[in-house]
């Protein structure tokens, strides 16, 4: 049978915490499923999803001593391969859910054959932390540089911290940080945040919290680790240093969703909608992990909902005839 006939029971989509995870449970069912891990040809393409840009992990369950991000994520894989998940290291370039098998092309995705076809197919493609651009951001991700201050936040016990950013999560990074920090300097583009009041009156109450209005960030320094960074004032340009040892930024996410537009539903803030645990609006298609959850976006709670999905592809497979 060529490659293009062969129809999969599934096919998973994403190495992050829940692709791997569904790849587990998958394999363990034997689904024999293929895992398409995607590679690294962009910022915005990262097999074994954002943990692989982080260092130590403390908070996952099961490593009291703690593990480094990119290890974490070589054991999933590992797991997942020990009971034979196929994996690919390539990028999807289009599916086709519009009628079972579905087809998910590799290459060029004007050719008229799927690579690929699946029964089933598992969304767990993730999401990026949106970054300010600058040059300095990739070497100082892990090292001072953080997006994420419930994974960080315990590293930086009496530092004096600034997190980026006016919105709702960057005040609940700000105001979970001052358990830890020294000071909390929220820096902001405007004169007025975007977040909710209740955030707004929270934060402005917290005597550990000050604000740098009209102020963007125009260098990171520190090259071990982070050491300080470069303001710019929005309306008159003057540039000022400030000292600080951490740095937050906490501007927005984007869930990956581009494959899936026009097919799958999506939430108003472009999440893939889920219902009835993994289920989206397409029957023998599911979705995990962040590219579906603009709550929780941990590594533990992506690896549940991998199992919820991979649980939900397999009765599915059975309600239709067995595998
Ligand atoms: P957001 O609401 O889009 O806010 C992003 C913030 O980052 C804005 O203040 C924006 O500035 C700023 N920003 C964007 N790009 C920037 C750049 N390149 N340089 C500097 N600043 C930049 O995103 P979010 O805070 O992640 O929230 C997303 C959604 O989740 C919202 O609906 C929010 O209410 C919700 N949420 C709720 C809670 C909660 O209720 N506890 C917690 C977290 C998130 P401007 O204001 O100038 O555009």
């Amino acid at each position: 049978m060529s490659e293009s006939s062969d129809v999969r029971n599934v096919i998973i989509i994403g190495s992050g915490p829940a692709g791997l995870t569904a790849a587990i449970y998958t394999a363990r069912a034997n689904l024999e499923p293929l895992l398409i891990e995607g590679e690294l040809s962009s910022t915005s393409d990262q097999p074994g999803g954002q943990l692989m840009l982080t260092t130590e992990v403390e908070n996952f369950p099961g490593w009291p001593d703690g593990i480094m991000g990119p290890e974490l994520m070589g054991r999933f894989r590992e797991q997942a391969l020990r009971f034979g998940t196929e994996v690919l290291t390539n990028k999807v370039s289009r599916v086709d859910l519009s009628s079972s098998p579905f087809g998910v092309w590799i290459g060029d995705p004007t050719a008229p054959e799927p690579t690929h076809r699946a029964k089933s197919v598992i969304v767990s493609t993730g999401a990026q932390s949106l970054m300010l651009g600058l040059p300095e951001e990739a070497r100082l991700l892990g090292h001072g540089l953080s997006t994420c201050a419930t994974c960080d936040g315990f590293f930086f016990r009496d530092h004096d911290i600034a997190v980026v950013g006016g919105g709702d999560s960057a005040l609940e990074e700000a105001l979970f940080l001052t358990k830890f920090a020294k000071t909390v300097t929220i820096i902001h583009r405007r004169d007025e945040l975007r977040a909710s009041k209740i955030m707004q009156d929270r934060a402005f109450a917290n005597e550990k919290i000050r604000f740098e209005w009209n102020s963007g960030v125009s260098a990171i320094h520190g090259e071990q680790t982070v050491s300080g960074m470069t303001l710019v004032d929005t309306i008159t340009g003057v540039e000022r240093e400030l000292p600080v040892t951490g740095i937050f930024v906490a501007i927005g996410h984007r869930p990956n969703t581009d494959l899936f537009v026009g097919q799958l539903d999506l939430e108003d803030n472009g999440y893939l909608l889920t219902h009835a645990g993994s289920h989206t609006n397409v029957e023998g298609v599911f979705a995990c992990g962040d590219v579906q959850d603009h709550v929780y976006r941990q590594a533990i709670t992506a690896a549940g909902s991998g199992c919820m999905a991979a649980i939900d592809a397999e009765r599915w497979l059975e309600s239709q005839g067995g595998h």
